[in-house]
């Protein structure tokens, strides 16, 4: 289940995998509506959900096949109907300056959709985000808050707002 409150951010309780999974298809579902690259920063500590919600958001985007963490590759890319989708773990980068040897300007130049684990790692070298998901412990499941840094991200909020139901505090 995942419940929903009125204040600003928007706040959600997620309270199992499966409801991280779905929220993943809610907000695919709204990125497949917007036809602009879009950036998303993925935080919260490790084994918070980011992996999970990524892994939602690629099947919901229709990508079929295995979606395993970058936390070794650093990044892995995908390609489903939307176009190219970057999806970056940051959690091993030693400098953030790595980010301009790996070519990180060339990945966001081709990407329809970047995702970034662990963006505080890349501080200095990634751009304002659309959407900065940052995902919480909570009594049962997680709390998962969206923080909107543009227009397309409010339009991605907007479309979560609308994929979900009822109001409760987390
Ligand atoms: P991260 O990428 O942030 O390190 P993962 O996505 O790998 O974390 O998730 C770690 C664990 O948390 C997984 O076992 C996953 O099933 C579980 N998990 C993810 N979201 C939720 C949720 N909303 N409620 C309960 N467990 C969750
Ligand atoms: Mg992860």
């Amino acid at each position: 289940m995942i419940a929903i409150t009125e204040s600003q951010p928007l706040t959600l309780e997620i309270d199992s995998e499966q409801a991280m999974n779905s929220l993943g298809i809610g907000i695919a579902a709204t990125i497949k509506q917007l036809d602009a690259p879009l950036v998303m920063f993925l935080c919260g500590d490790l084994g918070a959900g980011k992996t999970t919600l990524s892994r939602g958001i690629l099947r919901g985007l229709g990508h079929i096949g295995a979606v395993k963490s970058p936390t070794y590759t650093l990044v892995e890319p995908y390609d489903p109907e939307i176009g190219r989708v970057y999806h970056f773990d940051l959690y091993r980068l030693d400098d953030p300056e790595e980010l301009e040897h790996i070519g990180f300007r060339d990945y966001l130049a081709e990407a329809r959709l970047c995702l970034l684990e662990w963006p505080e790692h890349g501080q200095g070298f990634l751009p304002q985000p659309d959407l900065t998901v940052k995902i919480a412990p909570a009594a049962k499941g997680r709390c998962v808050t969206l923080e909107t840094c543009s227009r397309l991200g409010q339009l991605l909020a907007d479309g979560v707002k609308a994929f979900k139901i009822p109001a409760i505090n987390c």
